[in-house]
């Protein structure tokens, strides 16, 4: 029988009579068994967190800076356990699973470091006008499927710091890795200030509804997070939303084919393209084109496709169901308008798992599905462009606007190019490296806010302006 994992509410482990099974997506076999909970387990841990924030939000800093870093240690101890435990339920391969239980470990110290300082906004002989920021409260955490510990721990130590408490929801598919987290960390942080429960996609909007949760921070689709927008206006909630992209990588004429060729098949094929600043869209000059889609599909072949388990695996199975169909529905469609297939294209329906084969589609028009969505599976279009003006504006014709990057020798030339590009973060010459200590955020709708940096840490604070007038009463 799978094992049955328990919730974190108020510093106990709990069950609940209602349970969820978690797919294994490499195989279908059930990992684990999580507790389903509903309104009246999220009521009470809501409570645990009120009550807990009376006493957290004046703890001194250094205490809860202690306590973030203790729980970065815990992650760390346990890796081995953990990466193993997220490759089961996620379907991610070994190695990338071990990347992220140790970024999950490095993100959570690096946040324990950030500061938020006063601000003096005039210090004159009539007036001391300064800004401190004071914590919004309880916040509600929600996280998706394809990074679920470090999803999680993002929101969770920022939260920490900033001296708010929080009940946190990994997603229904991906809710093991962060309950076991949940069990390590249970006596390094004070009773109610870390509160982890799961349940179906419908606990989302209780949360989002509660009228004791201040805050929201969330990362996952952007049509879930207009809901979330939507559901928070009731009572003006805070919000932080990472959501979707479909991120344009950019290759100048002057790139290196023989050392560009394997970093741009990573920045798309890694976590079996299941990552929301994957490259979806690869626009290579047309004086390399052919040499560089040709090195990219021969790089490709030697990537072994299987169960994230088994050595040798580069690119593992979708994580679930719903989403390894839509990527068959996006490879049917590119098949019906016959679309040019470099490689893949076939996937096979018999046998258990949830496989895609690397896809990577040659030159199909700006209008494709393939194109203009969000694919998030092992699926790449590579498209030829002829000048900077032109690719520009292809890569910013689209309602997403989260990362891109530009690949060339002329780092000036890139630069100039990267600051016309509509999303947030934009990268050259490298791909997906995200700073704990730089805000990470979306334009249009990839988001509202950021995460990370002194910039993520604010959006769980007000600012608080107290003045004092000097010589009123002298
Ligand atoms: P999703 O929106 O379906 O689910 C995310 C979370 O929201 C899950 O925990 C789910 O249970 C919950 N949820 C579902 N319906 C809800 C509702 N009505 N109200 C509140 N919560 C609800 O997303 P997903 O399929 O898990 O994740 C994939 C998406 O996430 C992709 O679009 C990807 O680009 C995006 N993503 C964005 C970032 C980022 O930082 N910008 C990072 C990772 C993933």
């Amino acid at each position: 029988m799978a094992e049955l994992y328990r919730n974190l509410i108020d510093g106990e482990m709990v069950s609940t009579a209602a349970t969820l099974d978690v797919i294994n997506p490499a195989n279908e076999q059930v990992v684990g068994t999580v507790p389903a909970c509903g309104p009246a387990e999220l009521d009470r841990a809501v409570a645990a967190a009120r009550r807990a924030f009376k006493t957290w939000s004046k703890t001194p800093v250094e205490q809860r800076r202690a306590a973030i870093n203790a729980m970065s240690a815990a992650i760390a101890d346990n890796h081995d356990e953990l990466y193993r435990l997220l490759t089961s339920e996620q379907g991610k391969p070994h190695d990338q699973a071990q990347f992220e239980i140790g970024a999950a470990s490095a993100m959570v110290a690096a946040q324990a470091t950030l500061e938020l300082t006063d601000v003096i906004n005039e210090d004159t002989a009539e007036r001391l006008s300064r800004t401190r920021r004071v914590p919004v409260g309880v916040v509600g955490g929600i996280v998706p499927w394809n990074f679920p510990l470090l999803m999680a721990v993002q929101k969770i130590a920022p939260a920490m710091l900033s001296g708010c408490t929080i009940v946190l929801k990994p997603s229904p598919f991906t809710p093991l890795t962060t309950l076991r987290f949940a069990e390590l960390i249970k006596d390094l942080v004070p009773a109610g200030v870390v509160n982890i429960i799961t349940g179906e996609d419908s606990l989302g909007p209780l949360i989002t509804a509660h009228p004791d949760i201040d805050k929201i921070t969330f990362t996952g689709s952007t049509a879930t997070g207009k809901k979330i927008m939507e559901g928070a206006s009731k009572d003006l909630k805070r919000i932080t939303l990472e959501l979707g992209g479909n991120d344009a990588s950019i290759v100048l004429p002057d790139a290196d084919v023989a050392k560009v060729a394997e970093q741009l098949f990573w920045s798309s094929f890694t976590n079996a393209g299941q990552i929301c600043v994957a490259a979806k869209r690869i626009y290579i000059h047309e004086d390399i084109y052919d040499e560089m889609s040709q090195a990219i599909a021969a790089y490709a072949r030697t990537v072994t496709v299987g169960d994230g388990a088994h050595q040798g695996t580069g690119v593992g199975p979708i994580q679930n169901k719903k989403q390894f169909d839509r990527v068959c529905e996006l490879i049917e469609d590119a098949k019906a308008h016959g679309y040019k297939f470099l490689v893949g294209g076939n996937v096979d329906p018999s046998g258990s798992g949830y496989y895609v084969p690397i896809t990577i589609l040659d030159n199909p028009p700006e209008d494709a599905r393939i194109v203009a969505e969000e694919q998030f599976g092992p699926v790449m279009p590579l498209m030829k462009f002829s000048t900077d003006e032109e690719v520009i504006e292809r890569a910013n014709n689209s309602d997403y606007g989260l990362a891109g990057a530009v690949w060339t020798k002329d780092t000036d030339r890139g630069v100039k190019i990267a600051e016309q590009l509509e999303t947030g973060t934009v990268w050259i010459n490298e791909f997906l490296h995200l700073s704990p200590f730089a805000p990470f955020g979306g334009h249009k709708q990839s988001g509202f806010g950021a995460e990370y940096g002194v910039e993520g840490l604010k959006e769980f604070t007000y600012s608080q302006v107290i003045t004092v007038k000097r010589d009123a009463l002298v």
